[in-house]
């Protein structure tokens, strides 16, 4: 694929002109996010829907490269990148995010260290404003890996992480794509949130947004190497339109959503059919394939093609020790950017985008 050979080709010229710096330079840096994978086309895009994603990705890219070219840690760049995009209403994590067949909206994240393996989820939250800043509280300030429901609300606000009402996730266009979902498929229509916004609030509609299928993922995610050769990747999403039954989805297990290791030279965000993402055990697997010498291209692609073989569709982005970026992507479009001390700033959307 072209788009794919150049990204790879980029990523090289970024890593030897890195490797030639001379002590003294600025410190190498690297990072790149996701806003979800999934049937986007140019054709389904206007100019002023295209123009609104990409600003919106530039704007998480310049606060996460922001703490890295401060020489800040990659883990609070990714946080910082996804906490940008939380609050962003044309994305699906935090506000804006999805509804579940009984119009809540579940939130998933997590967040991993790929310097010492440690690692935070969260799964189900309804009134932290940031899901991935409650995953990196699991990971450092408690005894474990996953929380779910209302024990991980509380939680976060012990660690006095911001609680909003469940209203403030809430968006027009989400709700409107749930009652086409629920419609499609047979199911009762719940009520309106009693205190959600009025359909012309501001805040309620997602300006600039397109009108919404299922075969677009909407979450996000960030990967990133500091300056001192760390890597961390986070992952944060409000999961699948109209899921049910305490649907859970890749996002939160750690290996299948969201994996970094810096001994395996590799961090992994996904995005895509969670259930197909679980199976294939997604960014651990892409890792393993690094540590075995794979290129961070060639291990995203491999794995790409394999949970395709299986039904799969979506994307991912990975980090590798030297800062080299790879996309890999089965769906026509992927919301995706990258920046690094050494290169300029690169936002695509479609699939087979050129810079
Ligand atoms: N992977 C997410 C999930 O299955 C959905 C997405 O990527 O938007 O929950």
């Amino acid at each position: 694929m072209k788009f794919v050979a150049q990204i790879a080709a980029l990523s090289l010229l970024g890593a030897s002109a890195a490797a030639a710096q001379p002590v003294g330079e600025a410190p190498r840096w690297s990072l790149a996010i996701h806003g979800g994978a999934g049937v986007i086309e140019r054709t389904s895009l206007t100019p002023e829907q295209d123009a609104a994603y990409r600003a919106a990705l530039q704007k998480a890219l310049d606060v996460g490269s922001a703490v890295l070219a401060e020489g800040g840690e990659a883990l609070d760049a990714v946080q910082a990148a996804i906490q940008v995009m939380e609050d962003e209403p044309l994305f699906n994590a935090g506000r804006g995010a999805v509804f579940t067949a009984e119009g809540r909206n579940e939130l998933d994240a997590a967040v991993m260290n790929g310097r010492d393996l440690t690692a935070g989820a969260v799964a189900g939250l309804t009134t932290t404003r940031h899901p991935i800043a409650a995953a990196r509280a699991v990971m450092e300030r408690s005894p474990h890996v996953m929380l779910i429901g209302p024990g991980a609300d509380a939680f976060a606000a012990s660690q006095n992480l911001e609680q909003v009402e469940p209203a403030w996730f809430f968006t027009q266009r989400r709700w409107d794509q749930l009652i086409r979902a629920l419609t499609e498929q047979g199911l009762p229509i719940p009520s309106r949130p009693a205190d959600a916004p009025s359909s012309d609030a501001p805040g309620a509609q997602a300006s600039g947004a397109p009108p919404l299928d299922e075969r677009k993922f909407g979450t996000v995610g960030a990967v990133a190497l500091d300056a001192q050769g760390r890597l961390a990747a986070g992952t944060s999403t409000g999961g699948m339109t109209a899921k049910r039954w305490g649907r859970v989805g890749d996002v939160p297990i750690i290996g299948a959503g969201t994996y970094a290791s810096n001994a395996d030279g590799c961090a992994v965000s996904a995005t895509g059919s969670g259930e197909y993402f679980i199976r294939s055990t997604v960014a651990r697997d892409i890792c393993r394939r690094t540590a075995e010498g794979a290129s961070v291209q060639a291990a995203a692609d491999a794995e790409i093609a394999e949970v395709g073989a299986i039904g799969g569709d979506g994307g991912v982005i990975v980090m590798g020790r030297d800062g080299a970026v790879a996309f890999a992507l089965n769906t026509s479009g992927m919301y995706r950017a990258e920046a690094g001390s050494m290169r300029a700033d690169r936002v695509a959307i479609y699939a087979d985008e050129d810079r």
